[in-house]
């Protein structure tokens, strides 16, 4: 007997027929002996239709955000999951399982203030267990969990994954899986690279950087914890027939083990290609080269909330001005455009220059600590195909490049294969 957290992302609850094979999964578990607590996505399309209105609402002001109320954001977009967990609920009970439904304020599901963007700070699981311990199924809302201020606090996009995860923590599960509609983390995204190969293992430390780069297979947020806490998540399918052979084997049910890195038997020197569209890049032309500027140029974009990745500083040519060239989301560089326009005289430059619509392509694996010459070769191959390359940063398990938007899935695909990674 084990104690399992499942959690059913969009695609996996899009209908009714999908949620009553979802609740052929949990079945099975329940059947098997185990103890069982679910966490469920809205239905697909579902969250982005209500972010939709929540933007299509007259525009207030002095609201806090430039648009609407944050907490008005939440209550609205935290709706979808309170429906499904309500329909699963029901589909289990018809299959004569013991199941509840429980919105994040019920359990509850404590989160900080920020609005839109909320942490999990605590979950009380001693009721969940002491249910499951009377085999009732708690079909808990992802995504959603209650703030200090006893409003419903949602936690960014793709947030349930963050939340099975927590509910395996607090309820110290021996596994969380993460059903999907894909049956595993496969060496790149499979919907642009048709040869990616599906892993069997990826240490959390890969899958971190993996999901930080642009595979939004699962939340950030959601690899983070498990890595804190050490939860075994297994990614897999919710597509596969529930009662086929082996998908309730109870030590390695089919699909990709996240775990530590001693666990993984066969290290790879490349694990994985992930890539991140809409990166824009901004270059402030001869900026004063003295202590000091960089600060002056990051400090005000970090207080507008603007993310900045990639940072380059050319060489000053005389030795009093030199270039500053960074990467925002395509979809902040206007508002980081009028930052620094702002700060002109303290920093000092010329012209701020900017592109939107690029890529940044990452390579990633823990192997490349101890192997050199990884690097070289992605950039001989992008070369070799005429590839430009705009930027590079580099940490010790990874590579990313900034290239033109247009060469995403060429550049995608030829690393892929140049690492070896292509299925055979
Ligand atoms: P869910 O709705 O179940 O949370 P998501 O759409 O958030 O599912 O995540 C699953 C999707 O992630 C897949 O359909 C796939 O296209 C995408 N994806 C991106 N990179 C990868 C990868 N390396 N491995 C598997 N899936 C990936
Ligand atoms: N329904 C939410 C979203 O679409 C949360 C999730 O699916 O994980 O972002
Ligand atoms: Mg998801």
């Amino acid at each position: 007997m084990a104690r399992i957290v499942m959690k059913f992302g969009g695609t996996s609850v899009a209908d009714l027929d999908r949620i009553h094979t979802v609740a052929r999964h949990v079945k099975r578990e329940v059947d098997a002996g185990n103890e069982v607590a679910v966490v469920v996505s809205a239905m697909s399309g579902k969250t982005n239709e209500l972010v939709g209105w929540v933007q299509g609402m007259p525009k207030v002001t002095g609201a806090g955000s430039p648009f609407y109320d944050a907490r008005e954001y939440d209550s609205v977009v935290a709706s979808g999951e309170q429906v499904t967990s309500g329909l699963l609920a029901i589909a289990l009970q018809s299959m004569g399982v013991n199941a509840r439904s429980w919105q994040g304020w019920q359990i509850p599901i404590r989160t900080d203030n920020a609005h839109g963007a909320a942490r999990i700070l605590d979950i009380p699981g001693d009721d969940i267990v002491r249910r499951m311990g009377e085999g009732q199924v708690a079909v808990v809302a992802g995504f959603q969990g209650i703030g200090p201020d006893n409003r419903i606090a949602t936690l960014g996009r793709g947030g349930s994954d963050t939340s099975a995860v927590a509910i395996a923590a607090a309820v110290q599960a021996d596994r969380c899986d993460i059903y999907t509609d894909v049956d595993g983390v496969y060496t790149t995204d499979p919907r642009i690279e048709p040869k990616a190969r599906r892993l069997r293992q990826i240490a959390f430390e890969e899958m971190l950087e993996l999901a930080s780069l642009g595979a939004k297979v699962l939340q950030v947020r959601s690899v983070e914890l498990a890595m804190v806490h050490k939860v075994r998540m297994f990614v897999r399918s919710s597509f596969e027939d529930p009662d086929a052979p082996g998908m309730g084997d109870p030590v390695n049910p089919p699909g990709t083990l996240i775990c530590d890195e001693e666990e993984i038997v066969e290290q790879e020197v490349v694990t994985g290609i992930a890539y991140a569209k809409d990166e824009a890049q901004i270059s402030l032309r001869r900026v004063a080269d003295r202590p000091g500027v960089s600060a002056a140029i990051f400090g005000p974009l970090a207080e507008e909330r603007i993310n900045v990745d990639m940072i380059v500083q050319n060489i000053s040519e005389d030795g009093s001005k030199t270039d500053m060239t960074f990467t925002v989301p395509s979809g902040d560089a206007d508002k980081a455009i009028k930052v620094l326009e702002g700060v002109k005289d303290q920093v000092g430059f010329d012209v701020i220059q900017h592109e939107s619509g690029l890529v940044k392509v990452s390579v990633i694996g823990i192997g490349m600590r101890s192997h050199a010459g990884v690097a070289a070769s992605a950039f001989r191959a992008l070369a070799d195909k005429g590839i430009n390359i705009k930027a590079i940063t580099t940490s010790e398990i990874k590579i990313s490049i900034l290239i033109d938007g247009a060469y995403a899935e060429l550049a995608v695909r030829t690393l892929h294969s140049v690492y070896g990674l292509d299925k055979t």
